[in-house]
């Protein structure tokens, strides 16, 4: 048996694996002793491959490149020449006719790597000649990587997983970590073991609140006004560092006028919680030596994701809880390249290494490395625009890698509406999902397991991920795939594997400049910035104080809390917001095509209701239920618990039948664009 040294292809965590192979076919995983996760796994690491060993306890697999020439007819098999030329023909008549701005294409924050998502904005930039792509960033964390860029200077954690459990205090804002990232959330419980104070800001019960000295069971949509009194707290009540913050801050006037009205005594009726939580959990907060904050989903899926980012940023700044180990911001990102979609500038305004599009300079370098006279500078298409800019005429071909849309994004019935709309759709994946069985042509990729490359965990990570097995069908790496499209539309790229993609990125970007192959192989684990290759990498930002904004202070940036865009009523009494559960990963493809998980959980997935609510609509656990909003109405499975805050419903979205993205609401965060998931009007009915 050879076991293949690689990285977890689901959370951010980037645990190291091994997977084992007899025989060309994966037949197990175990735990490597990788950076973040010591020799542990979580479920999906254990028993998240044998999709690879074409399982279709979902979807099959896609195995080779399809066209089909009408809307609603058949898929067409064809060759691989045959493909790229419709593709490249097709995108060069929608070029040629509406612009380069009527394509919009996608990034992948999953299995295709870093390389490849170097090579598809390349090829959307020098190529096609927009900033056009986008990646599901825009769905989870874009509201962190913009409030953190502006108070900060860097969109990313400031600190490390493996450093969570020396802090001597967490406060944890909305993130469930012990479903979304299983091995932080073991090194919640390692912070708990070493005598952390554990603050739980959450409306559930979730597994991390059991742990914590302090919960705050706040109401949902409040979190800013929360923020907003925590920050009044620390300054009224003398709690914050004055030198620190008169030394290495600015703005200290205008937060402290803003955060002024919001007293515990004033936010109480907003979040529910009563002067005394909110004044002590400040009081351990700041009387820790060592405080670290970190955030999921809970904080970021909202209209108002980016301002209460910033005031999680400023708690840190009050405190002086920055620059050193065990303390700073962590925004735990999602899926298990999302941090590397965006390191590569799978973003509507950024180049590779956060080199902003709208800089001249930043314009001109890339410009004259990748051989064109120039490029864009206008900011391009966030995916969540998507819907509105094709019913506007505006979009007309979308090429989505890896992703899929008709499942994810929220108001799906808008969605497809557009879909329909589209003169268009390229799908290059590696499942039959919602989304390509929408598509015109399907591009059958290599999945995780079956090429290699470099993800980026959460805390800026960089590692190798390794090919276990050949793969089965007529499929390439994704990288081969656009480079043939782009060489076919007169852009060539003659890549010959993924170190000569790696070397040319890393020569553009001074933040990983010094992150070589050799010094990321075997349990090799870098952290940008990286600037040389005799620099070991970075364990946390911002050391000495030294912001990475001009002039080199944080910046204090307080905003006022607005209620959620759509309130309940006597019709959809209920709030219902999305959220994930531990079995399952993002969309379910890979997931779902592994029997061990798929035995966990399966159709019609769960809608969790507080008890008391679950009675007084007949409701019974594990009975069939009726969800409705105004867009749309599921059918799923009532999971009744005490453990859920009442007036409000949870759900998650990956589930084909209960699909709770029928239900969403696309009101979008205004700076970062990432839908509202976590709050819109629903009503349940007992079947
Ligand atoms: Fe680790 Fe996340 Fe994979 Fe679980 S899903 S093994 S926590 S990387």
């Amino acid at each position: 048996m050879e076991k293949v040294l690689t990285v977890c292809p689901y959370c951010g965590s980037g645990c190291k694996l091994n997977l084992l192979v007899e025989q060309g076919k994966v037949v197990g995983a175990e735990a490597a002793d990788g950076v973040t996760n010591q020799g542990t796994l979580c479920l999906k690491g254990y028993y998240g491959w044998d999709f690879l060993n074409d399982t279709r306890l979902l979807t099959p697999r896609l195995k080779q490149p399809m066209i089909r020439r009408q809307r609603g007819g058949p898929f067409e098999n064809v060759d691989w020449d045959e493909a790229i030329q419709f593709v490249s023909t097709r995108l060069a008549e929608i070029k040629q006719q509406h612009g380069a701005e009527a394509i919009m294409v996608t990034g992948s924050s999953r299995g295709p790597g870093n390389e490849t998502n170097y090579v598809m904005q390349k090829f959307v930039r020098a190529a096609l000649g927009s900033n056009n792509i986008d990646c599901c960033a825009r769905v989870c964390h874009g509201p962190s990587v913009a409030g953190l860029q502006v108070t900060l200077g860097n969109g990313a954690m400031s600190n490390s997983i493996g450093d969570i459990e020396n802090s001597d205090c967490l406060l944890i804002f909305g993130y469930n970590a012990a479903d979304s990232h299983p091995i932080v959330a073991r090194r919640i419980l390692k912070a708990k073991q070493n005598g952390a104070k554990i603050i739980v800001c959450d409306p559930r019960y979730i597994e991390t609140a059991r742990l914590a000295d302090l919960w705050l069971p706040l109401n949902n949509g409040s979190n800013m006004a929360l923020v907003n009194s925590f920050a009044n707290v620390l300054i009224e009540e003398g709690l914050y560092q004055h030198q620190y913050v008169a030394q290495h801050t600015e703005g200290f006037t205008e937060y402290r006028q803003t955060v002024s009205r919001y007293t515990p005594e004033y936010v109480a009726a907003i979040t529910g919680l009563t002067p005394a939580q909110i004044r002590e959990a400040m009081q351990i907060y700041a009387g820790a030596k060592n405080a670290t904050i970190l955030w999921g989903m809970g904080v970021t899926q909202w209209g108002q994701g980016v301002d209460v980012v910033k005031g999680l940023s400023g708690l840190a700044l009050l405190t002086g809880n920055l620059g050193r180990p065990a303390v700073g911001v962590g925004p735990v990102r999602g899926q298990n390249n999302v941090q590397g979609a965006c390191d590569m500038g799978a973003l509507p305004n950024t180049f590779p290494g956060y080199q902003s599009v709208t800089d001249s300079a930043a314009r001109s370098k890339f410009a004259q490395a990748w051989g064109v006279k120039k490029l864009s500078g206008k900011i391009g298409c966030a995916i969540t625009e998507v819907p509105h800019r094709v019913m506007e005429g505006k979009l007309k071909a979308y090429y989505i890698m890896g992703e899929d849309p008709l499942q994810t994004e929220p108001d799906l019935s808008l969605m497809r509406q557009a879909f329909e709309k589209l003169e268009l759709v390229v799908v290059q994946d590696i499942f039959m999902t919602k989304t390509a069985a929408m598509a015109d042509v399907i591009l059958p990729a290599t999945s995780w397991g079956e090429h290699e490359g470099v993800y980026t965990s959460a805390d800026r990570g960089f590692q190798r991920f390794a090919k276990a097995v050949e793969p089965d069908g007529n499929v390439l790496p994704d990288w081969q795939i656009i480079s043939r499209i782009s060489t076919a539309m007169g852009y060539p790229m003659h890549y010959r594997n993924t170190q000569e993609i790696w070397d040319e990125l890393r020569g553009l970007c001074p933040l990983y400049a010094g992150v070589t192959y050799e010094k990321m192989a075997g349990l090799g684990y870098v952290q940008w910035p990286c600037p040389d290759e005799a620099h070991p990498g970075t364990p946390y930002l911002y050391k000495d104080n030294i912001f990475s904004r001009p002039g080199g202070k944080g910046l204090l940036f307080a905003c006022e809390w607005r209620p959620p865009q759509e309130q309940t009523d006597a019709q959809y009494p209920l709030v219902l917001c999305t959220v994930r559960e531990v079995g399952h990963y993002s969309c379910r493809s890979m997931t779902g095509n592994c029997s061990a998980l798929q035995t966990l959980a399966d159709e019609p997935g769960y809608v969790q209701i507080n008890d008391t609510d679950a009675a007084a609509l007949g409701i019974k656990d594990n009975q069939l239920v009726w969800i409705s909003s105004r867009r749309g109405k599921v059918i799923s499975r009532a999971q009744v618990s005490g453990r859920t805050n009442r007036g409000a419903v949870y759900m998650t979205y990956q589930w084909w039948i209960g699909a709770c993205n029928e239900l969403t609401l696309d009101h979008l965060d205004p700076i970062a664009k990432t839908p509202e998931y976590k709050h819109c009007a629903v009503k349940l009915e007992a079947i």
